[in-house]
Formats: C-alpha cells, structure tokens, sequence
C-alpha cells in the first residue's frame, strides 16, 4: 500500500527518511562493466579544512543535478566524492591548535606533528563531506578518496618519478615565492597580486669617483641592501657616458657597476634602476644575463639577514623606515611620490610574499603544456562558457615552470633520496641502499609535494591508477567537471596536462564553470567580508540567537533562517544561475522554492486524496483516449513541448532554462489550469471523461516528478512513493531515483487542442481581469455575452461549463455581432468580443466614486513622477536602474489610468 502524504510538508522528516533510504540500497553505488554507456563526475575535492560554503551548494547541486538525471537516462552514473589533504592549511589550521597549547611545531617535530594532523583529519575532516549529504548529494560514497591515502600516494610517486626520469622534473636554485608567515614556498599562482597603496622613493647613488650621482627609483628601498648594479636603458643618451662605471652603494659602501640593460624603462622616474636580484623576479634575470652576484639580505621570516650589517635582524618593514630615514640624513633622499603597486600576498593567509632564492623542485612545463592546449584547441575539451578557453590559452601559451616543493611537513614527501657519496635519486619505493654505491646511508629529501601535485591526478588516481583496475577502464575519460573558474590553472589545466601525459587521454570531455555567489550588494560571497550564511541553517533551519552574530552585519537574517529544506535552496540556486554568470544571493529568495514545494505538495495531495480507492494505475499513457477531455489532450501535448525544452537545457548546460520551463509548466499550467478543470470531474458535478482524467492526471504527476527529480530529489521521491502505481519494482529498489527519465512523445502532441486551450483561457483570464477591475464581488455570477466568429464561439461554446466555473459565469450569450449592452466592461480577445454588463453586480453608483477618487490619486502621483524625471538633477545624480525605475512606474500608473476613465466611461452609458 502506498504511504499517505502528510497535510503539511516537512521537509526535515522527508529528507533524512529518504537519504538513508538511498543509502541502505546502494543506489549511489556505480558498478563497473554492466555494459551500460558510463557517466562520471569527479568531485572538485573540498579541502579537509573546509567547511560548505554558499559556493559549495551551488557546485554541489549542479554536479548532482547532472548525475541524477544520466543516472535516470540509464547511464552508469558515478559521481565520486573525496577530499584535499590541503597541505599548507591544514598544517596551519593544526599548527594554530598548538599554539593554544604554547607549543610550535619544531617542540613537537615533524613525525609527532603529522600524526597531530592525521588525527584531526579523523576527527574534523569528513564534517563537509556530511555536509553535502543534507544537500542530496548523491555520491557514491562507497568510493569515497582522499589525497593522502594510500592508492593516491602511490599514483603521485608514481608520477614524480617518471617525470624525474624524463627530465621533466628538476632541483634549482631560483627565485621563488616565499611566505614569511607559512614559512614555504607558493606557486605563482598561489601569490596572486593585489593592488595596494604604495610610495615611490627617490635615492641619489654617488658616482664612486666623486664626479656626481645617479638617482635611482624604487618602491621598496629596504632592498638596496642586496644591490649589485644599477641599469639604465642602451638607448638612453643621458647615461650613455656612465655606463661601465661604478657607483657607491649608499649606507653600505660597497662599489657596484653602471650596466646597460633593457629592463631599464627610459620613461620610469630617472631610467636609472637599482638591481636586486636576490629579491626581485626581474632583476634576476638581469643578472643571470650580466653574471652578477645575487646578494640576499632578507631571511626566511621576512627579516633582514647578516649581510644587512646594521639593520641585521630588523623585520623588512621596520628596515625600509630605517633606511629611509638614514638616507634623508646621509642627505641621499631625493623625494617620494605615491604609487598604486601590486603586491604579492599568500593566497593561504595573505602576509606579503617575498620573492626569495632558495633551492626548490620544479616541473618544466612547456612540454606538458603543448598537447593540453591542442586538446581544448580541436573540441576534444569544451569549456563552457566558451570565454573561459581564451584565459586558459593565454595562460598556457605562457605557462612558466611550477614550483612544487613545499617547506613544511604535512603532505606527499618528495621521493629523493641522497646517500653519504651524493647520489641522487628518486624511487617509487622507500630505498634501503644507494643503486650505485650499494650505500645504506641515505637521506631523503626533507621538503613536501605542493598539495596540487597531488590533485591534479584525481580523475584517474580516484579510479586506481597506477593499477589498471575495471573502473578505469570503465570510468575514464570521465564526462563534466563542474568548477569554478578561481582554479582553472590551479587545477583545471593541470589535470588535462597529467591526464594527457599519463593516460594517453582528456581527463574529461566538459568543463562548465559555475558563477560566484554575490550578496544582494554585488559582493562575493567571503569569510572575510562575513556575508556568506552557513547554508545549513537554510536547509535545517536557524533561530535568531543562532544567527545573532551573523545578522549584525546582514539584517535580512534578524529574525533567524526558516528551515526551508534541500529541495527548495537546490531549486531556488538553479533556478537564479545564469550560464556561467553569478548570482546576487541572499536567503529570502528561497522562499520561491519553498513555496514551489507546498504548491507541488498541495496540487499532489489533492490529486491523491480524489483518486478512487484500491485502484492502481499503469505509470504510463498508451496514448491518447478517444474519451479525453480539451483539459487531458492540452496537458499531455504541453508536457511533451516541456520535457523537450528542459532536455534541451539539461544538455547544453542551460540549467537555470530548464529549471524554468518546468517551473512554469508545473506551476502555471499544472497546477493553475489543469488542477482547476479537473474539480468539477473528481467532484462529480460532470461525468465526461472523468475516468480518463483520473488517469491523465496519474500519468502527468507521475511524469512531472521524475521530471523535477533531478532538480528537487527528496519531495519527488516522497510524493512518488505515495502514488498507486502498479508494477513498480520490489521495496528496496524502489525508487524514483532509478526510473527513467521523461522523453517527449511525438505522438501525444496535439496542436489543435492547446490552440483551443490557449483561447479558452484568454477569455477565462479577460473575465477574471475585468472582475478584478470593476471590484466585482467572488459569489456574484455574471453574464457573458461573446460576439465574433463563429468558428471560434463553437470552440467556447463547447467549453463552456469551464468558463462558467473559472470565471463565475452563470449564462453565457453567443452571436454572430451582438451589441454591446449599456453599462457593460469589454475585452477583445483572439479576434472575439466580451462583454460583461455590469448591472446587479456592482453598485453602480458607488463604484463610480470609487474609480474617480482612485483616478485623482492616480493623477497627482503621475504627475508627481513626470516632475521627477523631468528634474535633471534627479537624472544626473541617480544611479541609471533608479530612474529606470521611476520610468517604468510612471508608465505602468499611465496605462493603469487610461484604463480606469475607460471604465467609468462605460459605468456612466
Ligand atoms: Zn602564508
Ligand atoms: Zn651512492
């Protein structure tokens, strides 16, 4: 026996139930050579540290959304879910818990600390992965990975041993960036520039013979110390004459040539510039092309080192102020100006990085690189939206060398080994003697993997690479990556790289890139704004002490967060998605999808509550029956024009289209119309047809929830299981989750009978507007006098008992041309006219005042408003969708008014 729907929808109740329904029945669960097409997502790994965000839903629901509906397309949809062991944060995060405890790491060393993070990993880092359960994430969890364990070490030792046999991977000493505070290197691209307020400074170098000086410009003085040259352009004639002679290093005496080089911009301050190549990107390379000395004078806390002589030990920002000061004394200080720099700060606590030398690993790319721009070049790769190619071109085609070691502890161990006679090499397994010395005496490389040498295998080391096991034969090339566009070199173009190199294959064919998420201001959604809502108090809901801390800063959340349910933020997040673009977010919008969920909930018990009893119904139409009504022929054509046009959506990526068509769909004509015309059926008041319409309206809430499923999976699989359908699968495997889904059938298509609902339901809506309009009161029946075409009455006609029940008509008149009758409201419909005479359903009289009082309103606001804009400092000053504003209320209280003197021209016949 089906289960009953309750009276109100619970959203709690119903979601948990289900989940562990899904669970228990391993309909997660993906199965490796069943000979059906496959469809695989890899999840974009949340970070053991992390806690889901606003962004995390909206990945989160794309990705599942995709993989509900393949699965119900009779693909092997497998989604697999794991997590990032996020090296530098999680260390940090670990390192802050000791801290508390008056410890740092080195009290602790380094095995004693990895075990630490390990057992906080138990602890703390499966709560996301919780999470994401809540939302309906349909994971197969069964596969759940993680970076660090032991399949996924093994993949990236794997992988830095044959890119180390290849030559791909080398040691260096280069110029790197250093996080003083993380105490490691980052990645290019984990220093990303920001643009801050700085000063230009002015210093006078004196000519060492005395002759005079050359002024030189800088923005970070404290520099000057590690200096080893200074540059001017091979252009610049006011130079020329110096060039190969020395100048006299200020506050440290020691001599250091005039050089001749590009780099050198005749138009910057004097053209003359100071070469540091120990701390800045470009003037490394300026030396490395000169063969000067590389001087560092910054240590790697961010201080200043031995060879600073006196300003030894101060932190870099107390020495600049130092240095400045000494040179105003040693009266070397030519002047200052501001300038707006971009600065690199760590992407992992935003201290300002230090370009610092030192000796690293590093991957040649350029290699890599050529056959991953090939792949998105020749369509092997579609990004979607398409722009996001162009960034990752520009990128690629400029791709510089990665930097992959890692000064701290926690993370994949670089597999080099050096033994006492140094050796060097790298091994896929822990080494016990030296293959060319048969020495025992060896030591490994003490630094770690960058956290991306480890993900940017996870479309194949999740499946078991290096094994060759079934589910990568099965599973791999997987098919969309949902992202967001933030790590798009981070990981995206790394992963195509490793796939090409190391399967021989795309790791994926689709990448959508999913928008950001805006509060209603237009700014992202951060921690550190302290805008973005624990999206559980969305689903589960939160009282206003819950959210106290919170609502100081966004008031919408001051009375707390209702618990709207997963389904309707799912719905509500798709639905305000436009391709590739963000969205302006704030929890009052979920009440559309809240209120989407009662109105299927309500539309659904009704239906169910008027079936006949013990009667079971097959799930599918075989077509359409001779004894169908107009109401039956229009859904089941509509339905099929719905399905296509969500497909169509589904498949191009156009979710928040495809979101809206069945949202209109359900609510506007399911609900709204065919909802409505099937009452005086189920109520008995007429017979025709009535047990085609008990049917019709099984098949198309049948049909209607496995088309929203994807979309809103819990309230469709509640309402499913209450249907009573007949040979539906045995308990257990029993769900709508593995039903498939809607395809448009052609054959049930009838563009006759939507031309004639389309007419019915213009003429039901004028009536309703005119009611409206005139204050007609609901019980009052009216009559209706229809005059036009004869062909179209008919069609009316027929319908009539529709429009006496929807529109409260009680007689309905037809003719050929009929006059209009005194006092009466009009509508011109497909070419029909209709008139509603108005006497015995309004007081005339008091009607009339009524309209004239609400015109004067309406005037003097009018008026009002054409003041408004004709006010050009209003125009100048407000911002342009204001005024657009105050445009479209002047017009719509306009048409409004026109509207009401046509009315009372008709009351005064
Ligand atoms: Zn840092
Ligand atoms: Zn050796």
């Amino acid at each position: 026996m089906p289960q009953k729907l309750e009276k109100i929808y619970d959203p709690l109740k119903v979601e948990s139930k289900w989940y562990n329904y899904w669970i228990k029945n391993h309909l997660f669960h993906a199965v490796p050579g069943t000979g059906r097409k496959t469809y695989t997502i890899v999840i974009p790994p949340p970070n053991v540290t992390g806690m889901l965000t606003m962004g995390h839903i909206l990945n989160n629901t794309i990705q599942d959304l995709l993989v509900r509906w393949k699965r119900m397309d009779n693909y092997e949809a497998l989604w697999l879910p794991g997590t990032d062991h996020a090296g530098i944060a999680t260390q940090n995060k670990v390192e802050a818990s000791l801290k508390d405890e008056g410890l740092t790491r080195h009290d602790l060393g380094r095995e004693k600390l990895i075990q630490r993070v390990w057992k906080w990993k138990e602890k703390f880092g499966g709560i996301i992965l919780e999470q994401l359960k809540r939302l309906g994430a349909s994971c197969d969890w069964e596969r759940t990975r993680f970076t660090m364990d032991e399949g996924l070490s093994e993949a990236v030792r794997e992988v830095f041993v044959r890119l180390y046999e290849k030559g791909l991977i080398y040691r260096g000493k280069r110029l790197i960036n250093w996080c003083p505070r993380c105490h490691t290197a980052l990645a290019d691209e984990e220093a990303p520039n920001k643009e801050m307020q700085g000063t230009f400074w002015h210093i006078a170098y004196p000519l060492s013979d005395g002759s005079g000086e050359i002024v030189v410009s800088t923005t970070r003085p404290e520099t000057l110390l590690g200096d080893t040259a200074v540059a001017v352009h091979p252009d610049d004639e006011r130079y020329a004459h110096l060039i190969g002679r020395k100048v006299t290093l200020p506050l440290v005496g020691r001599e250091i040539p005039i050089i001749a080089d590009e780099h050198a911009d005749m138009e910057k301050g004097s053209g003359a510039v100071k070469i540091t190549p120990a701390h800045d990107f470009d003037d490394f390379a300026v030396a490395e092309r000169h063969g000067l000395e590389k001087v560092a004078v910054i240590d790697d806390n961010g201080n200043i080192n031995e060879a600073g002589g006196g300003y030894s030990g101060l932190d870099r920002f107390e020495a600049r102020n130092k240095i400045v000061a000494d040179l105003k004394e040693a009266g070397l200080f030519r002047g200052e100006e501001p300038r707006i720099t971009p600065i690199p700060s760590c992407y992992r606590c935003d201290t300002i990085v230090e370009p610092y030398l030192s000796e690293q690993w590093f991957v040649k790319m350029k290699p890599l690189a050529e056959p991953a721009i090939a792949a998105v070049r020749s369509g092997k790769i579609r990004f979607c939206p398409k722009h996001w190619e162009e960034t990752y071109f520009h990128w690629m085609e400029n791709i510089r060398d990665w930097c992959i070691s890692r000064q701290i502890w926690w993370g994949h161990r670089i597999p080099v080994w050096t033994c006492e006679n140094g050796h060097t090499f790298a091994a896929r397994r822990d080494p016990v003697v030296c293959d060319e010395c048969g020495s025992s005496r060896l030591t490994q490389d003490p630094d770690v993997l960058d956290t991306w040498f480890s993900s940017w295998l996870w479309p194949f080391s999740t499946l078991g690479w290096p094994e060759r096991t079934d589910d990568l034969a099965a599973f791999f090339p997987t098919d969309t990556l949902v992202t967001g566009p933030d790590i798009i070199f981070f990981w995206v173009a790394r992963m195509i790289m490793a796939a090409l190199e190391f399967m021989g294959d795309v790791p994926f064919t689709d990448v959508y890139f999913n928008g950001m998420i805006r509060d209603l201001a237009g700014r992202k959604m951060s921690k550190s704004l302290g805008n973005s809502p624990d999206p559980l108090w969305l689903i589960e809901g939160a009282d206003a002490a819950a959210v106290k801390e919170f609502a100081a800063k966004n008031p919408s959340y001051k009375s707390g967060v209702p618990a709207y349910g997963a389904d309707a933020v799912r719905l509500t997040m798709v639905y305000l998605t436009p391709l590739g673009g963000d969205i302006h977010f704030d929890h009052t919008l979920v009440e559309m999808g809240q209120k989407f969920c009662n109105k299927i909930w309500n539309a659904s018990r009704f239906v169910l509550m008027n079936l006949p009893e013990n009667v079971y119904f097959a799930g599918n139409l075989s077509g359409f029956r001779s004894d169908m009504e107009l109401p039956e022929r229009w859904i089941l054509s509509r339905l099929q024009k719905v399905i296509g046009e969500v497909r169509q959506g589904l498949e191009s990526f156009r979710l928040n289209e495809a979101t809206k068509q069945a949202y209109a769909f359900v609510w506007g004509e399911f609900c709204d119309w065919y909802i409505e015309m099937l009452k005086p059926r189920f109520y008995g008041e007429t017979e025709a047809g009535s047990k085609a319409a008990v049917e019709t309206a099984v098949h198309i809430m049948e049909t209607i929830l496995r088309l929203l499923h994807p979309f809103m999976p819990f309230i469709t699989e509640e309402i499913w299981q209450a249907l009573p359908l007949e040979n539906i699968d045995a308990p257990g495997t029993r769900s709508i989750m593995i039903q498939p889904y809607p395809e448009a059938r052609e054959e049930l298509i009838d563009e006759e009978a939507e031309k004639e609902m389309k007419l019915l339901q213009e003429c039901i809506g004028a009536i309703r507007a005119i009611r409206g309009e005139m204050n007609i009161p609901q019980e009052k029946k009216a009559t209706l006098l229809l005059s036009g075409e004869p062909s179209l009455l008919d069609i009316l006609k027929r319908h009539e008992p529709y429009i006496k029940r929807l529109a409260g008509i009680e007689t309905v008149k037809t003719g050929k041309i009929l006059k209009r009758p005194p006092q009466s409201a009009s509508a011109v419909v497909g070419g029909l006219d209709i008139f509603l005479p108005l006497e015995g359903l309004v007081d005339l009289a008091l009607e009339k005042s009524r309209i004239i009082k609400e015109i004067e309103r309406l005037e003097k606001q009018v008026e009002g408003l054409k003041r408004k804009l004709s006010n050009k400092d209003f125009i100048d000053k407000a911002p342009a969708d204001v005024v657009e504003k105050e445009h479209r209320k002047e017009s719509d209280f306009s048409e409004k008014l026109d509207k009401l003197k046509e009315n009372l021209k008709h009351l005064a016949e």
